[in-house]
């Protein structure tokens, strides 16, 4: 523990975390395609399907996540797996994707540019404006799209004026109003995850995130996207003859 009570597991997280706003403060008056805020399961499985489909992808989290006192026994692919090292892996597979992470906690969001009337449910593609994230330390971060993955931190979502509506899981008695797709009542602002009312388990919640980020991709590009990859039938022979790994990975 150092003097702040941080453990040893807590500093690397800053570290990490600090390493990439130092990359980020170098670009001024950058436009992300998508900015996810919230870097629990949702967000980071968001994130990595946006950042694969070449969409220029910010997570910002403010580093709260319930997934860190987590004891995992019921995420399929894990026996099981401890919150910290699924949140580090979460993180980490989410940057090799080439998402960006950010350390922050986003207190407001407004529309900047692009036509009037965030509550229109319409995108004006002419003109579609960017959103600012404005960060509690003063930052502000700006994205085309935004996916709110925010758990059950809904002041957020209340200071942008989305339509928030009774939830029905144990611990979030109110979550944001999507409509089937994912999509909040602002324009380009979607949800996804507990705040969005997935029931509140990790293999649930990141499969919301991974979903929610199809159908915005698949938005953007006006046509239904998929993201598989397929290993060549030499490759998928040798596996099923036992190898542990493909020859080329
Ligand atoms: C103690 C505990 C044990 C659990 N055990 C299990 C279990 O055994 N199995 C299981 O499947 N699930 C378990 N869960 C539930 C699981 O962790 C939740 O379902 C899951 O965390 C919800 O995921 P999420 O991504 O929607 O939100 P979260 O994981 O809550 O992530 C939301 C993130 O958004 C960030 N955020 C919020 N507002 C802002 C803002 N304004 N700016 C920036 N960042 C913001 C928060 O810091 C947080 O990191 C457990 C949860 C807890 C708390």
């Amino acid at each position: 523990m150092d003097s702040m009570g941080n453990n040893g597991y807590q500093q690397e997280r800053s570290t990490a975390y600090q390493e990439h706003e130092d990359r980020r403060a170098t670009r001024v008056h950058e436009v992300y395609d998508v900015a996810i805020v919230g870097a629990g399961a949702a967000g980071t499985s968001a994130a990595i399907f946006t950042a694969r489909s070449g969409q220029k992808t910010l997570v910002v989290d403010a580093g709260e996540t319930g997934v860190l006192k987590a004891k995992l026994y019921n995420h399929v692919g894990f026996d099981k797996v401890y919150g910290p090292e699924f949140f580090r892996l979460a993180r980490e597979q989410a940057a090799n994707a080439g998402a960006e992470v950010v350390q922050a906690k986003v207190v407001a969001l407004r529309r900047d540019g692009g036509s009037a009337g965030c509550d229109s449910g319409e995108v004006q593609s002419d003109d579609p404006g960017t959103y600012v994230l404005q960060a509690e330390d003063g930052r502000e971060f700006r994205a085309r799209w935004v996916i709110l993955c925010t758990g059950r931190w809904l002041e957020l979502a209340r200071q942008a004026g989305i339509v928030t509506v009774p939830g029905r899981e144990h611990r979030y008695p109110e979550v944001i109003q999507v409509d089937a797709e994912g999509r909040t009542n602002l324009p380009r602002v979607w949800a996804a995850g507990a705040v969005a009312g997935a029931s509140p388990h990790t293999i649930v919640v990141a499969g919301d995130g991974a979903r929610v980020a199809l159908n915005l991709l698949s938005d953007i590009r006006g046509e239904r996207v998929i993201d598989h990859d397929v290993l060549p039938a030499k490759e998928a022979a040798r596996l099923e003859a036992g190898a542990a790994e493909p020859a080329n990975r």
